[in-house]
C-alpha cells in the first residue's frame, strides 16, 4: 500500500505524512529531504544548476534516509555525512528546488524512490511518500493520493515557525517571498511539475490541525 501526499511548501505534507506513517506502521518517505540533500551537494561542490553538471555530480552521490523506529523522524545522510540539520536552511531549500528541475536529478530520485518503496511494500509494509510528484509521476498507481493546499499566509507562518525553531532568523515577509518563488519554479518546470494527480483528494489545511489532517489520511487508507 502506497499513500502519496503532494502539495506546495508549507501545506502540511511533512507532519501529516510522518504521523500517518507512524499510525500505519509504515515507512515515511520524505522525498523533499532527498532533493534537499542533492541541492546541498551542488552548493557544497560549487556546481552550476545545469543538466551537464548534474550528470557528473549525481552518480557520485548517495542519499540515505534513516527513520527513527519510534518517531519516524529522519536522519538524512549525504555520502555518509549527517546533513539532517543543514538541509533545512533557506539556501538548501532554494538549491533543492533548482536541482529538482534537472533531468539527471529527477531520473535518479525517481529510481531510488521506487526502489525503496518496492522493498518496503514487498514486506507487506505501507509507504507514505511525500513530495511534489508522488501521485502524478513516481507512484501513479498509488491507491490513496492526497494533494494538500493552504493559503500562502498560513504556509509562510508555518515555515517561519519551523525556521525559528531551528534558531534561524525568520522574517515572515522574506519566507513568504521564498516559498512563492519556489512554488512558481516547481509549478512551471518542464519535468514533473507540481500538480495534483487527477485522482488525488484535494485537502485544504489552512484551518485544520495536524491531528485532523492525519486522521483524514488514516481513515481514507482504512476505508
Ligand atoms: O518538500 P520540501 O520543501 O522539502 O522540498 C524541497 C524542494 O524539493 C521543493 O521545492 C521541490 O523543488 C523539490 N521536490 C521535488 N519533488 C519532490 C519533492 C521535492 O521537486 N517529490
Amino acid at each position: 500500500m502506497i499513500v502519496a501526499i503532494d502539495g506546495p511548501a508549507g501545506s502540511g505534507k511533512s507532519t501529516t505524512a510522518r504521523r500517518a506513517a507512524q499510525r500505519l506502521g509504515g515507512l515515511y518517505l520524505d522525498t523533499g529531504a532527498m532533493f534537499r540533500a542533492i541541492g546541498l551537494a551542488f552548493l557544497d561542490q560549487d556546481q552550476p544548476f545545469t543538466d551537464a553538471a548534474a550528470a557528473v555530480l549525481v552518480p557520485s552521490l548517495t542519499v540515505e534516509l534513516d527513520p527513527h523506529p519510534d518517531t519516524s523522524a529522519l536522519t538524512v545522510r549525504l555520502n555518509g555525512d549527517d546533513v539532517t540539520e543543514r538541509i533545512r536552511s533557506g539556501p538548501a531549500a532554494q538549491a533543492a528546488s533548482r536541482a529538482a528541475s534537472l533531468g539527471p536529478v529527477r531520473d535518479a530520485m525517481l529510481r531510488s524512490q521506487r526502489a525503496v518503496a518496492a522493498d518496503w511494500t514487498s514486506h507487506g509494509r505501507a509507504v507514505v511518500a511525500e513530495g511534489r510528484d508522488m501521485g502524478s509521476v513516481v507512484f501513479p498507481d498509488a491507491p490513496v493520493k492526497f494533494f494538500l493546499i493552504a493559503d500562502i499566509e498560513a504556509r509562510a507562518q508555518r515555515r517561519a515557525a519551523d525556521l525559528a525553531a531551528r534558531g534561524e532568523t525568520a522574517d515572515v515577509d522574506q519566507v513568504r517571498a521564498e516559498i512563492a518563488e519556489r512554488d512558481r519554479r516547481d509549478q512551471n518546470r518542464a519535468l514533473a511539475p507540481l500538480q495534483a494527480a487527477p485522482d488525488a483528494i484535494v485537502l485544504d489545511t489552512t484551518a485544520l490541525t495536524p491531528e485532523e489532517q492525519v486522521e483524514r489520511v488514516v481513515q481514507t487508507v482504512r476505508t
